[in-house]
């Protein structure tokens, strides 16, 4: 070509995330009046209703730019996880973390490590950097962790663990955990996402703010997208040693939470009966969703989050067919998974219409 102004190569080469159809895109395509999404993650209850109420009073306030510093939003998370303000960062949702992680940490020089079937996003944030993308085979859908711990170089500056995984669901305990951190050199700083944190019954949550003490290159990134409810707000927060989050807040765009954002996460954060009533919500859309692909004879893996990955075959098909039933799921073959599709766990009667319509697909 002649001339044109070029982007860097990494650039040109990279494959861009490719986000969930939205409803008002499917009305337009198809004019159909009854639509459902189960491809985001996002909740099917929606809002959390303090959050709701907290944001209402932003509205007068909007003429102002946001606190830079999110100080309502710290406080409301040093109060819930016992950590001190100079270990919390907080992004325009917990992606925008991610890419701060990699424009702090990752250059031309520098590799990353991240799992197969791991969140598109460690991918795409790596490469924008030129850095080295080093991708460990999956085991059984799931994070291998060994694998990982034995894929690190001389060049490796971080790992990013999704913990549960999307778009497996695929959960790591504690032991196998802590066993990993313990075996990372502590010059490689380690990303655990802990996105669907939330889902996770009591028992079973891992409480990693206390490991930030034992190991200062952790990075906790979580989200107030899924079980908050407040994907559309964009807010999210990493936890992790003072240094780490000074270099990451040297990268940070001054106000990238926004007003509403910080005043309705800090509210969310201590409805405890929202994020309860998401999780048994949750718990027994997953026991109704696959006893159903469990009659119909479709399987799946066995997930920790409010989410499915189901075998179908062709995935790509599927998608389509379910799409002309008003039903929008998720096509993971950019995840190399073509024969499955992902479905967000939704309201009762949602999760009815959604196996209603895939019993219907030859
Ligand atoms: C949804 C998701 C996020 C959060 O995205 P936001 O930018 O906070 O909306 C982060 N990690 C994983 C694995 C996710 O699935």
């Amino acid at each position: 070509m002649s001339e044109f102004p070029q982007a860097i190569k990494a650039i040109t080469q990279l494959n861009p995330y490719i986000p969930g159809k939205p409803v008002s895109e499917l009305q337009r395509e198809l004019g159909l009046s009854s639509i459902i999404k189960l491809a985001s993650n996002e909740n099917p209850q929606g809002v959390s209703p303090k959050a709701r109420n907290a944001i209402q009073e932003a509205w007068l306030d909007l003429g102002n730019y946001p606190d830079g510093n999110g100080y309502i939003l710290k406080q409301a998370l040093v109060q819930r996880w016992g950590c001190a303000n100079e270990q919390i960062i907080l992004g325009n949702g917990s992606n925008d973390i991610l890419d701060l992680v990699a424009r702090a940490f990752l250059s031309t020089e520098s590799e990353a490590i991240y799992s197969q079937y791991a969140f598109a996003i460690y991918a795409i944030v790596t490469q924008a950097q030129s850095a080295q993308g080093c991708m460990v085979p999956a085991n059984h859908y799931g994070h291998d962790l060994n694998g990982m711990i034995q894929a690190i170089t001389e060049k490796t500056r971080v790992i990013f663990v999704a913990n549960p995984n999307n778009p497996t669901g695929t959960f790591c305990g504690e032991e196998a955990l802590l066993a990993f951190l313990k075996q990372v050199p502590s010059r490689i700083l380690v990303v655990l996402d802990e996105a669907y944190g939330e889902y996770l019954s009591p028992e079973e949550q891992l409480n990693s703010e206390r490991w930030l003490n034992q190991f200062p290159n952790l990075l906790i990134c979580r989200t107030f997208s899924k079980a908050y409810g407040l994907a559309g707000l964009r807010v999210g927060y990493g936890l992790g040693h003072p240094t780490i989050i000074d270099w990451l807040n040297r990268v940070r765009q001054p106000f990238n939470v926004n007003s509403l954002g910080l005043l309705g996460a800090a509210a969310a954060l201590t409805d405890f009966d929202f994020i309860e009533s998401s999780r048994n919500v949750n718990n027994n859309g997953m026991l109704q969703i696959t006893l159903g692909l469990d009659r119909l004879g479709f399987s799946y893996v066995p997930s920790k989050g409010n989410f499915v990955l189901i075998r179908v075959g062709d995935g790509d098909a599927y998608f389509r067919a379910l799409l002309r039933q008003g039903i929008i799921v998720r096509p993971v073959d950019n995840y190399q998974l073509p024969e499955f599709i992902r479905v967000t766990i939704g309201l009762p009667e949602q999760n009815e219409r959604f196996l209603k319509a895939l019993a219907q697909i030859q």
